[in-house]
């Protein structure tokens, strides 16, 4: 697959003009009290190839929190902690088709497991994987580790809005005690919490997540230093996963359309990549009914369709 950044560069300001009609369609969340802040019609697209040319469009200086897609790469960190078999021992591999937060499928399959390390059940056993003396000890290693993914950027927790979650954070308190019952999560639920809104509320911009996913793009290794920061094969299990829940549940549909590996979060971002080719950051606060930007998806799916990006 080719980037071809200077072809994109071409009609990229007027596609994202189109797209940011979308958001009229959208909402932006606000069970976390703190995120019905962003403005809905905000919309930014980067893009970094691997040779480091770059094309932008749109509102790419907008802060945002990462959400979920910190998932991806605390389940990254988890791995190079602990190692597949551990991993695998507490969270699945399956997609749900449910919501993102759902207690449903808890019950089903091996009881108590999370179907996957995407959903908040899995990710929250995730964070509690994150090796660390202390809550604070393992913040801290999750922030420097998304610094160095983001080539050196100064990401920094948006307390506001980790404080917004943490008050009103009572379904992912559920699912915790719930995770304690079962066996899966040790250690106290509040620890656990603090760990996982803090990598949630990371502030970034669009820039940052089309950085951070070149790295992805690369297989794990920073296209700009020449440095492994992600052994390939954790690389391989996040791409799948970003393939087969990273849209919540309209991820069949984004593999359709735009055919990327890619992750959401309920602030509007999204992070995808073109394997060996590209990372690309978005941000369009507005979200469709299945918790996706709706603009942002929009502009992806008819970008990728026009370059030909798709992966199948
Ligand atoms: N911190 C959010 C939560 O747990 C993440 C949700 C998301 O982006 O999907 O509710």
């Amino acid at each position: 697959k080719q980037a071809r950044l200077d072809e994109v560069r071409q009609f990229l300001p007027e596609w994202l003009e189109q797209s940011r009609q979308e958001a009229a369609f959208g909402e932006v969340a606000s069970y976390i009290p703190e995120l019905s802040k962003a403005r809905r019609d905000a919309l930014g697209i980067h893009l970094l190839d691997l040779s480091g040319n770059s094309a932008s469009a749109g509102d790419c200086d907008t802060t945002f929190t990462l959400q979920s897609i910190s998932k991806v790469f605390t389940l990254i960190l988890a791995l190079m902690d602990n190692g597949e078999e551990a991993v695998f021992g507490r969270v699945g591999m399956e997609p749900t088709g449910d919501n993102f937060n759902s207690m449903l499928k808890l019950e089903l399959v091996r009881p108590g497991i999370p179907f996957n390390p995407l959903i908040n059940a899995g990710a929250i056993t995730v964070s509690s994987m994150i090796k660390g003396s202390s809550p604070e000890e393992k913040s801290a290693r999750i922030l420097e580790f998304f610094r160095r993914l983001a080539g050196g950027s100064e990401l920094q927790v948006n307390e506001a809005v980790y404080r917004s979650e943490y008050e009103t954070g009572n379904l992912n308190r559920s699912i915790s005690y719930f995770l304690v019952e079962n066996g899966v999560l040790d250690g106290g639920v509040e620890n656990v919490l603090s760990v996982y809104f803090r990598h949630c509320s990371i502030e970034a911009t669009c820039r940052d997540l089309a950085r951070m996913a070149l790295v992805l793009a690369g297989d794990g290794t920073d296209p700009v230093s020449g440095e492994e920061l992600i052994p390939r094969r954790y690389v391989q299990i996040a791409k799948t996963f970003m393939i087969t829940c990273g849209m919540y549940n309209a991820s069949g549909e984004f593999a359709i359309k735009a055919g990327l590996p890619a992750k959401s979060g309920v602030s509007g971002g999204i992070l995808t990549f073109v394997p060996g080719a590209l990372g690309i950051g978005v941000v369009g606060p507005a979200l469709n009914a299945k918790g996706n930007s709706s603009a942002g998806v929009h502009l992806l799916e008819r970008l990728s369709q026009r370059m030909d990006w798709s992966l199948f």
